[in-house]
């Protein structure tokens, strides 16, 4: 039993008719009941990413400040992504390391990535996410053998975003000192999945959509869930996360759950998004969320521009990257040629820092939440 026998009976309905037809009514009876300490339905997180509660982002936005800084207190967490490694064996419709790009690859090696770690210490932060892209002989388990090692003493909590794994190589990795992993759906539609997943591992739906439970099977502590925005119809995957989420804190008690919110953009590359998301809109969802789960890690990176972001960690958000380098070797070497995305926020680290203090809040530079707070106690 796993997520998947779920999404095989959610998925049997398009939801999306029944979210376009609901009205301020339902939006109203939603924020009614999502402001009190009742059960969170997934009827109420419909209601709230629905056009008719566009018109509701003010108070939904008030309710999402109050709910944040009660359970996170007036704190933002820093991390920093650290790549590793550019070669993948997947092709992907709308990344530009697909296999198929001829790019010049790079894999950092064990001293390449001390180096990068000195560099990451100076800058203060002791939380950082390790990406590499998904390629099993370059930078599989032999390698992440070789390396956690050397990381793992430069920082109090380490996440991955690399290849679905095994539950018994997330176990072991655990025993290096991995923290959390961030695994990303990109779509729950299928039809659309296979249309934009043409080659390698990822091809296999179930093997991604099920990686979630092997993560609670390794007892990972902490584990990241989204939906790529703009790939399929927005909504539909927003609904489809909330309810993965739902599942597995019913399922995987003692894990922590982060979201993350990575956006299409129309501009990128060749690739045109379907249904491309507008910031009052990643506004209303982030909203959204954290009405439905008041516990759950709601995180930004530098994909989003400065002013937005200086926005939203008033509203909902917990934790941000920042500083943010996404070419192998860039911390080191200052380099760009092997970016996997050009980042929308270039400010510094300790810029960022400081806007954060200017609004009344915490700079924490290390998991906020591992530190301070209890795990979540019981199933939702
Ligand atoms: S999205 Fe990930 S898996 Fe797909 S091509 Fe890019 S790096 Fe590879």
């Amino acid at each position: 039993m796993s997520f998947y026998q779920e999404w095989e009976r959610a998925a049997q309905l398009d939801p999306l008719p029944g979210i376009l037809a609901l009205g301020p009514d339902d939006v109203e009876r939603a924020l009614s009941r999502l402001a009190g300490s009742g059960r969170r339905e997934l009827a109420d997180f419909a209601a709230l990413i629905s056009p008719a509660a566009e018109d509701y982002l003010l108070p939904m936005s008030e309710l999402s400040q109050k709910l944040t800084r009660q359970r996170f207190g007036n704190t933002i967490s820093m991390y920093l992504p650290l790549y590793l490694a550019n070669h993948c064996a997947n092709d992907c419709s709308y990344c530009g390391f697909s296999a198929k790009n001829k790019i010049k690859r790079k894999v950092l090696s064990a001293n390449e990535v001390d180096l990068e770690c000195r560099h990451i210490a100076a800058m203060g932060f002791k939380s950082l996410l390790l990406v590499t892209g998904e390629h099993e002989r370059m930078s599989g388990m032999a390698y992440f053998r070789e390396v956690l090692p050397v990381i793992k003493p430069y920082v109090s909590y380490l996440m991955m975003e690399v290849q679905p794994l095994s539950a018994d190589d997330y176990r072991e990795l655990v025993g290096l000192g991995l923290d959390g992993v961030m695994v990303y759906q990109e779509t729950y539609d299928r039809t659309l999945y296979e249309r934009h997943h043409l080659h390698g591992r990822k091809k296999d739906f179930r093997w991604r959509l099920e990686t979630p439970d092997r993560l609670g099977e390794a007892g990972v502590d902490k584990i990241g869930l989204g939906a790529l925005l703009g790939l399929g119809d927005w909504r539909t995957d927003s609904l489809m996360v909330a309810r993965h989420l739902r599942y597995l804190r019913s399922r995987y008690w003692k894990s922590r759950y982060s979201l993350s919110f990575p956006r299409l953009r129309p501009c990128a590359g060749d690739f045109q998004p379907q249904s491309p998301v507008t910031d009052r809109q990643l506004l209303q969802l982030i909203c959204a969320y954290r009405l439905f789960d008041p516990e759950v890690e709601l995180s930004i990176s530098t994909r989003e521009g400065p002013a937005f972001r200086d926005f939203l960690m008033k509203v909902g958000i917990t934790t941000m990257s920042a500083g943010s380098s996404t070419q192998p070797g860039g911390y080191a070497s200052g380099g760009r040629e092997l970016e996997q995305f050009a980042i929308s926020d270039e400010r510094s680290a300790e810029q960022v820092a400081a806007v954060i203090r200017r609004q009344g809040m915490e700079v924490v530079w290390q998991d906020a939440s591992a530190q301070h707070w209890p795990q979540s106690s019981a199933p939702g």
